[in-house]
């Protein structure tokens, strides 16, 4: 309770995200902004993190994996989880600041379970924690969006992150109901590969697909960036490097946004539907706050061109593209650190985890 009054301390807040784990320090801002990504050698110790370790993802030799620990929005591997968020948290907080244990806020994607949730906050101490406390993603992307999250009005929030959806309506402080789907960015991603290999015969890697995506993806239903003539105004197409699926050998192809368009209808319906889902589930009252509002999109997949006109064509609901969707989370996070007093309400399974047990 004492620990409350901590202006003083290099509190911390981390958008522990699938794709991206972004920190903030109290007082000075995000400090880093990385990729969610560790680099593992053969005896399983962790020899990257970061930028570093997703410079490697695909290009690694032998006996060096380079993976993402949260995939899909749950910890996929708990040991490299654990010795990421370490190595960014140390990095994060000189180590005289480490001395001062900080208070850290985590947002954690909503799906995790119980298990996982304790391994983040074990993590969390073992890299210098003195407390602890963890948010729902829906809820730091709301605030940081700049939704009115305490107040008697609903509010809907779609959070398009790497490996997971998270929609959800929020008011008075709560999610009110939510939907946690795993199809996002990476969805799209792969979407991307499966269409180039079916129609191409082309194999590409997974930073190929991502790059292709936000180079010319769209949701729309026709051509985006076109002039009065239909004449294109932006890029439509893009070279991809590949290798060819029947002889083996390295190969260059063109692939036009019409076709992209195509590879991602089935990601993006499944989007729309969980959007679809939640304004359902959501109380007849909280619904008419919903359209006068409109829904705001956050996480990178909130990016996609022609995602915000598309969802607003199909629900019938104002959709706003928040500003930075990619700092939603962290911002939102941030204010529960630098606001921890009146805001620590806000905050799932607050409480202090207890000490290791004591063995009798
Ligand atoms: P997470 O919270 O899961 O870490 P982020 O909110 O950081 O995820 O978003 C990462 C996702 O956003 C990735 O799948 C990335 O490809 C996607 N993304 C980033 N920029 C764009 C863009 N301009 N267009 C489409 N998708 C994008
Ligand atoms: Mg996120």
């Amino acid at each position: 309770m004492a620990s409350s009054t901590s202006s003083g301390t290099y509190d911390i807040g981390i958008d522990l995200g699938t794709a991206n784990t972004l920190v903030y320090a109290r007082g000075k801002g995000v400090v880093l902004n990385e990729p969610s990504v560790v680099a593992v050698n053969a005896a399983g110790e962790v020899i990257a993190v970061g930028a570093d370790a997703k410079r490697t993802i695909g290009r690694t030799p032998s006996g060096i994996t380079a993976m993402r620990p949260l995939r899909e929005g749950v910890i996929a591997d708990f040991d490299a989880a654990e010795q990421m968020l370490r190595a960014l948290m140390k990095k994060a907080l000189p180590g005289s600041r480490r001395l001062s244990r900080p208070r850290v806020v985590i947002c954690v994607p909503s799906g995790i379970t119980g298990v996982e949730r304790r391994a983040v906050v074990e993590s969390a101490r073992g890299a210098g924690a003195r407390e602890v406390h963890l948010i729902e993603e829906p809820m730091a992307a709301a605030i940081g969006a700049g939704l009115p999250v305490d107040e008697p009005v609903g509010c809907m929030v779609v959070d398009i992150g790497g490996g997971t959806t998270e929609v959800a309506v929020v008011s008075m402080g709560g999610i009110v109901t939510a939907q946690s789907l795993r199809v996002a960015g990476d969805a799209l991603d792969a979407a991307i590969t499966t269409y180039i290999k079916k129609e191409h015969s082309l194999a590409i890697g997974e930073r190929t697909a991502e790059e292709i995506k936000i180079a010319i993806g769209s949701a729309a239903w026709t051509p985006l960036d076109t002039d009065e003539e239909g004449v294109p105004t932006r890029r439509t197409s893009f070279t991809v490097r590949g290798r060819d699926h029947i002889s083996g050998l390295p190969r260059i192809q063109e692939i036009t946004e019409e076709e992209i368009r195509d590879a991602l209808t089935e990601p993006v319906d499944a989007i729309v539907r969980a959007v679809h889902r939640t304004l359902d589930a959501c109380p007849p009252e909280l619904s008419g706050d919903i359209i006068e509002r409109g829904i705001a999109l956050t996480g990178g997949g909130a990016l996609l061109r022609g995602l915000a006109e598309r969802l607003g064509e199909e629900t019938g609901v104002p959709v706003v593209v928040a500003d930075q969707p990619l700092d939603c989370v962290v911002n939102g996070t941030a204010k529960c650190v630098d606001e921890f007093a009146s805001l620590h309400g806000l905050l799932t399974g607050a409480k202090q985890q207890p000490r290791k047990a004591v063995r009798l």
